[in-house]
């Protein structure tokens, strides 16, 4: 405990009371001698001893592209972020550069499924449009990162192809990934980000990029990737919901912590130079471990439903908007993120910029 002994036994100590104590002694002094409100007491004060400091520069913003000319469909459930393409994503893309954000994590929204998920690698796919567009755009003032999965490219959403019996088969879908990724590669993206929860595919992935040169292209890897409910609007923003079954046998179990170690480990053994927890508030204990064992940069990826609960809740005037954003980002690396993905990103770095 921090109370020593009370100012009235002090006095006692030394004997005699001090002349000006006399009569207006404060019945309620409790003596303490830690008073943690002192460091509270003014803005200034708080803002030296402040502990975790949001900065937009650690943030990547998920985009979601779709072929055509000025495209722009809002996603219903989540406001303020669109489906659109590429040459209007342009624009956001220089709005996000402008408030700081450093990096755009891309998905794409094929016109054509098929089983295989084709469209995830074709040369002229809708990211790969995305990325070059993007490069030329912004060369290196804005980092380019994509998704490396199959599920919107898939007319079964699988993040794999999938055996006549309903099995999602992972060699195979690895094999895809790791064409996908060359193909971001070669259209000039920064960096890419596996996310389907295939076993072994972030060492696949590397060998196939060094092969090809591209040893300088570093791996997110989406590597505790929970099946969690918090995705919903997002496959309602990229059209990638399962058709049939589930992820559960693929992404993890949300009652599982010791697991996301061994995957986290694993993708570092593997050549991951990032390792993602997702989704990020459900989950922040795992983030915590996860920061605390890593040796690489640990992501998190504050994902679609968690927005859409912020947006929704605001809109009925239930939260403070601006302030529920920041605490919940500021809860995010106070867990130990080194890096968000946020689809707050642009609005995050207005409010900090204020
Ligand atoms: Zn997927």
């Amino acid at each position: 405990m921090a109370r020593k002994s009370s100012a009235k036994a002090r006095r006692g100590a030394a004997g005699r009371e001090p002349e000006h104590l006399h009569g207006d002694e404060n019945p309620f002094d409790l003596g303490l001698t830690q008073r943690p409100r002192r460091l509270r007491s003014s803005e200034l004060i708080r803002g030296m001893v402040r502990e975790t400091a949001l900065d937009p520069k650690k943030f990547i913003y998920p985009m979601f592209l779709c072929e055509g000319k000025r495209v722009k469909e809002e996603v219903p459930s989540m406001p303020g972020i669109f489906r659109q393409s590429v040459d209007l994503a342009l624009r956001e893309m220089g709005e996000a550069a402008k408030l700081g954000i450093p990096a755009v994590l891309l998905f794409g929204i094929p016109d054509h499924k098929d089983a295989m998920g084709t469209g995830a690698f074709a040369g002229d796919g809708i990211v790969q449009k995305g990325i070059r567009a993007a490069k030329k755009e912004f060369g290196a003032d804005l980092l380019v990162v994509t998704d490396v999965c199959l599920c919107e490219y898939t007319d079964h959403g699988h993040c794999a192809p999938v055996s006549r019996d309903g099995v999602v088969l992972n060699d195979e879908g690895v094999a895809i990934h790791c064409a996908t990724a060359l193909s971001h590669a070669e259209a000039g993206a920064d960096m890419v980000a596996p996310s389907d929860m295939m076993d072994g595919r972030v060492g696949a992935i590397r060998e196939v990029l060094d092969d090809a040169g591209f040893e300088n292209v570093p791996i997110m890897a989406y590597s505790a990737k929970y099946a969690s409910a918090y995705y919903g609007p997002f496959r309602e923003a990229a059209d990638s919901a399962p058709q049939f079954g589930d992820r559960k046998s693929y992404q993890m179990d949300p009652a599982n912590s010791d697991e996301a170690l061994r995957e986290v480990l694993l993708d570092i053994e593997e050549g991951a130079d990032i390792v993602m927890v997702k989704p990020a508030l459900a989950y922040l204990d795992v983030l915590k471990r996860v920061k605390e064992m890593s040796t690489v940069p640990v992501a998190a990826y504050n994902v679609s439903g968690e927005y859409a609960m912020i947006k929704a809740a605001a809109k009925l005037g239930w939260v403070d908007h601006d302030r529920i954003i920041l605490e919940t980002l500021t809860s995010i690396a106070r867990a130990g993120a080194d890096i968000i993905i946020t689809y707050h990103a642009k609005e995050a770095a207005r409010l900090l910029g204020r």
